[in-house]
């Protein structure tokens, strides 16, 4: 029986565990982060919180003896990610970082790019107005202290504490559709939008209202580590499978 352990927490990991818990010859681990108020569960066994740094999770690894690890985290997860590439390396588990693309710029698009976090809320100093900020709520911090703006922040599970100093606050899971996004940006007459590239169907159709409505986007660039070279990638379920069951 050969176990994998998938980091998971996004709909790619919660797909891919559905599909291999199938798999005969295959025990099938979840990890989440344990950050979501009502998490969905998982396909096959779950574990919940972190290991403990790369530290932690290399002897995870070690102690149950898993032969593949699946990095299928956020492509905004660095911190995690980093951690996968060197526990699987100290251990000489094989991993796999599955990873959707991150969506493109199309002609009518005005995108203004922001290497990270921290130059986006620079860009929404810079800019002010009415702000979409979808950037989730474990970024806000880098927003406060704008006093220009009013910010229309949607969030999975709103956060305890609100760091912002004008804002409204929208509890909601994706998936979005066209119509809504572009009836919320109208409603809340916003003039810029805020995202991470976070790739995916089921939050792209904000960039598709955007597009509509002519109005621009700071578009925050993946993180390093989301395309580290010592893990190979793979874009969807179906090619982390097949790679999977190459593996010797
Ligand atoms: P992270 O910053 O890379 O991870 C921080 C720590 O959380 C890790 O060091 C690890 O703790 C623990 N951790 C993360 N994922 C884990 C998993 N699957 N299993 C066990 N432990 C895990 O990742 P993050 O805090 O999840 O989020 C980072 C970024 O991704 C944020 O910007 C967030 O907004 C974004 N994100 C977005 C979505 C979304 O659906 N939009 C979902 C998740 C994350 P230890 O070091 O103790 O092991």
């Amino acid at each position: 029986m050969k176990r994998i352990l998938i980091l998971g927490g996004t709909q790619e990991g919660y797909a891919l565990a559905e599909r291999l818990v199938d798999v005969a010859g295959l025990e099938i681990i979840s990890s989440l982060a344990g950050r979501t108020l009502a998490p969905r569960k998982p396909k096959g066994q779950m574990r919940n919180g972190g290991f403990g740094g790369a530290d932690g999770l290399a002897r995870y690894l070690r102690d149950e003896q898993i032969a593949h690890l699946i990095n299928a985290t956020h492509p905004f997860a660095d911190q995690i990610s980093a951690n996968a590439v060197a526990a699987a390396g100290a251990v000489g588990v094989p991993l796999l970082r599955l990873l959707r693309p991150g969506w493109q710029a199309q002609a009518d698009d005005r995108w203004i790019m922001a290497s990270d976090i921290a130059e986006a809320a620079s860009l929404c100093r810079r800019e002010g107005g009415r702000i979409f900020l979808t950037t989730g709520s474990n970024d806000l911090a880098a927003f406060a202290g704008i006093h220009n703006a009013h910010f229309v922040v949607r969030v999975v599970d709103a956060p305890e504490t609100m760091p912002l100093h004008d804002y409204v606050t929208i509890t909601a899971r994706g998936p979005f559709s066209l119509a809504d996004e572009v009836a919320l940006m109208n409603e809340h007459h916003v003039n810029l939008l805020v995202t991470k590239n976070s790739g995916g169907g089921a939050t792209s159709a904000k960039l598709e209202a955007a597009r509509k409505l002519a109005l621009p986007v700071i578009m925050v660039e993946r993180p390093a580590i989301a395309l580290d070279p010592r893990s190979p990638v793979a874009e969807d379920v179906e090619t982390a499978i097949a790679h999977l069951l190459a593996a010797p």
